[in-house]
């Protein structure tokens, strides 16, 4: 059972110092480092008797206690908190010296360790539900599992060996405790350092998953998962039955802003007009970039009139906000927007491309009669049905 404990930790230790190479955020390293003396830990005591108690009995559990030590480390480094370090070198010392004090006592020592790492189990397992929320993923209950049962194997061998000094005199004793304790202790290394694992890849997971979603410059959402927005919120309308409007907002002259100021300048005005944009929509409104310097807002239960005023709202809004930019000075640069609106219900069949070409044609018109206003599309046209203009021919 040692031998398996000593060959798993250090095949875990290994496994994770190569995956988290490099990625000093996850704490993979100190987890890995944890594994390792967790090894040279147990081998200690599979050598009792044969190395020096020193070696054997001290140093053994000295490290059994350090391997929470960088459990726990590498639980704060993952959640971006510095270690406790102070507090968390007590433990390997208060069984430094219970240990070296209680040589002769097997039962006293044993109860005296296993409390010890059964209370920083119970504190690494605090530690990671504390901050369940900020952690994505479900690697998190797998370290949750396998902490829980650590912290209920030591606590009850502490009281059992405790309670009944007789039934073990020594480690290597065959006994039913100890075997529950060992079996426990194998199976919290690998529970654990798998769910640590899973932590790791579930948040990478996450932040490429946002990344993938997200335009890299103003924030708001790209033009992939614009489309998918609209595209489920087109389907949503038309089983409710419910209007939706779609508005597409044009920097008016963006290339004089870029030939002007320079392309930084330029990038700055954008994240303006976009954070402009962000403040007047309502929770359930997305607003995304769809590409250059054109934006999209997804306005979802809306009808035109509404989205009419709001499209008005917001070319109002920009033309009276100042975007600073570097080289503008401090009135900043001025520009306007031009909107093409698109609102009303929808009919099976409709689909989110229809929505895109409508709300463009308005926008084209918005060009066209000047800028920096508003034009609407009242119908979309579809497949089949005549266009504007032709019904009389
Ligand atoms: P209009 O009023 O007809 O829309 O004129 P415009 O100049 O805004 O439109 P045009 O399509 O001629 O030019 C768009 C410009 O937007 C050209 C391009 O260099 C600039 N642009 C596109 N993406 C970015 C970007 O990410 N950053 C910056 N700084 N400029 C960009
Ligand atoms: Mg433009
Ligand atoms: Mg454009």
């Amino acid at each position: 059972m040692l031998a398996m404990i000593i060959a798993s930790s250090l095949m875990m230790a290994a496994s994770m110092a190569i995956v988290g190479w490099g990625r000093r955020r996850d704490g993979l390293g100190h987890w890995a480092a944890a594994l390792m003396v967790n090894a040279i830990g147990h081998l200690l005591i599979m050598l009792r008797g044969l190395a020096p108690d020193i070696l054997s009995v001290v140093l053994g559990n000295v490290l059994l206690a350090c391997v929470f030590v960088g459990m726990i480390a590498a639980i704060y480094q993952f959640q971006g908190r510095p270690a406790p370090w102070l507090l968390l070198l007590a433990a390997p010392v208060m069984v430094a010296v219970f240990v070296s004090m209680f040589m002769d006592n097997f039962p006293a020592r044993a109860g005296f360790v296993g409390l010890v790492i059964g209370l920083q189990a119970i504190w690494a397992l605090a530690a990671t539900l504390e901050r369940r929320h900020a952690t994505v993923g479900r690697g998190q209950w797998l370290l949750v599992a396998g902490l829980a049962l650590e912290a209920l194997v030591l606590g009850g061998r502490s009281v059992l060996t405790v309670a009944l000094p007789d039934s073990a005199t020594s480690i290597l004793q065959g006994s039913v405790l100890q075997t529950v304790t060992f079996m426990a202790t194998f199976s919290v290394v690998l529970v654990s350092s798998v769910g640590f694992v899973f932590m790791s890849r579930d948040r990478s997971d996450e932040s490429n998953r946002i990344m993938a979603a997200l335009d890299p410059l103003t924030g708001v959402a790209n033009r992939r998962s614009l489309i998918s927005a609209l595209d489920r919120d087109v389907s949503r309308a038309i089983r409710t039955h419910q209007p939706i409007a779609l508005m597409m907002v044009d920097i008016d002259h963006f290339k004089h802003v870029n030939d002007r100021y320079g392309h930084p300048a330029g990038d700055e005005v954008l994240c303006s007009v976009v954070s402009v944009l962000r403040q007047r929509v309502r929770a359930q409104d997305l607003v995304g970039r769809y590409g250059g310097e054109e934006f999209m807002v997804l306005l979802p239960d809306t009808d035109l009139v509404g989205a009419e005023q709001l499209a008005r709202e917001l070319c109002k809004a920009v033309e009276e906000s100042r975007c600073l930019a570097q080289g503008a000075g401090p009135e900043g640069v001025e520009v306007t927007v031009s909107i093409g609106v698109f609102g009303g219900h929808l009919e099976s069949g409709d689909s989110w491309d229809m929505l895109i070409a409508a709300a463009d044609r308005a926008l084209y018109e918005a060009k066209n009669n000047g800028r920096n206003r508003v034009e609407v599309a009242t119908s979309l046209r579809r497949p089949g049905a005549p266009l504007a203009g032709q019904d009389a021919l």
